[in-house]
């Protein structure tokens, strides 16, 4: 109780000092996992409450509460998707000096390193990039070859999970554009929980949402989306993962198209 009492203390201080926002339906004391060496059973029961309690919040409460909470240590990954676009613009009205990165693999495509610029330029949101030791080039040299080819497992790890889990220090809580409905993995995603895979609280403020949902926020608020969307590439990641799906496929379907894997590491623990 007294490590409870001194944490509460500690956040009471640094709320005070943070700009003063309206804060959303929802306020709890949120937990600062960074003033612990490990999650305790206490934190991990708080951010089960908290991720139980926003259950009912839009995402731009849940957004505001992460804010609140974490701001400015709060991070977010974007690979760019439509859920990312959108979390981006709401971002822009609530807190735009949020720290948004990018894992920046070397396969992207073209129109998806083009939509960072025009973020910046719509709202001024700098989307920083984060890349692999190597270049593509060192890489596929190192392996004799594209590993994504042979070992898409691994290649994912490498420009991916490892990237993140580098990207990830010195955050206490990252925000991701995942929705439950894309896939059985995701679906038992909470809105706020520890990422024990990269060591900090991660918030899913789309959650609860649909595909619905998103497509029909761009295009009331005219948010910037992957033209690669309109020529039937419902999942976008790297160009030589992704393809563009046929009527009546699965939206992921066209990730890793021909194989097993269906998710890159980054949303399974
Ligand atoms: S999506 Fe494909 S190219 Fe990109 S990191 Fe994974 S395996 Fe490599």
């Amino acid at each position: 109780m007294a490590q409870r009492g001194r944490l509460v203390q500690v956040m009471i201080a640094a709320f005070t000092a943070m700009p003063q926002l309206e804060l959303p339906v929802v306020s709890v004391t949120p937990p600062k996992p960074e003033l612990l060496a490990a999650p305790s059973a206490e934190l991990l029961d708080q951010l089960a409450e908290e991720s139980k309690r926003l259950e009912s919040a839009t995402p731009e409460q849940i957004i505001e509460w992460a804010v609140s909470a974490y701001f400015p240590k709060l991070t977010m990954a974007t690979a760019f998707g439509p859920e990312g676009c959108v979390i981006l613009y709401m971002l822009s009205q609530i807190e735009p000096r949020t720290h948004v990165f990018n894992l920046d693999t070397g396969y992207q495509f073209t129109e998806t390193l083009q939509l960072r610029d025009e973020i910046a330029r719509r709202y001024g949101i700098e989307v920083e990039m984060k890349r692999p030791a190597t270049t593509v080039e060192e890489y596929e040299a190192h392996h004799g070859g594209p590993l994504y080819k042979t070992n898409p497992d691994q290649c994912c790890f490498d420009r991916k999970v490892t990237v993140l889990r580098e990207a990830a220090k010195g955050w206490s809580a990252w925000m991701s554009g995942i929705r439950r409905d894309q896939s059985p993995d995701r679906a038992r995603a909470p809105i706020v929980g520890w990422d024990k895979k990269f060591g900090l609280v991660k918030i899913s403020p789309l959650a609860n949402w649909t595909k619905n949902d998103v497509w029909k926020l761009i295009t009331d608020k005219n948010i910037p989306y992957n033209p690669l969307h309109d020529q039937g590439y419902t999942s976008i990641g790297c160009w030589p993962c992704t393809r563009a799906v046929l009527f009546g496929e699965d939206e992921r379907a066209g990730r890793w198209s021909g194989t097993a894997k269906t998710e890159c590491g980054l949303h399974t623990q």
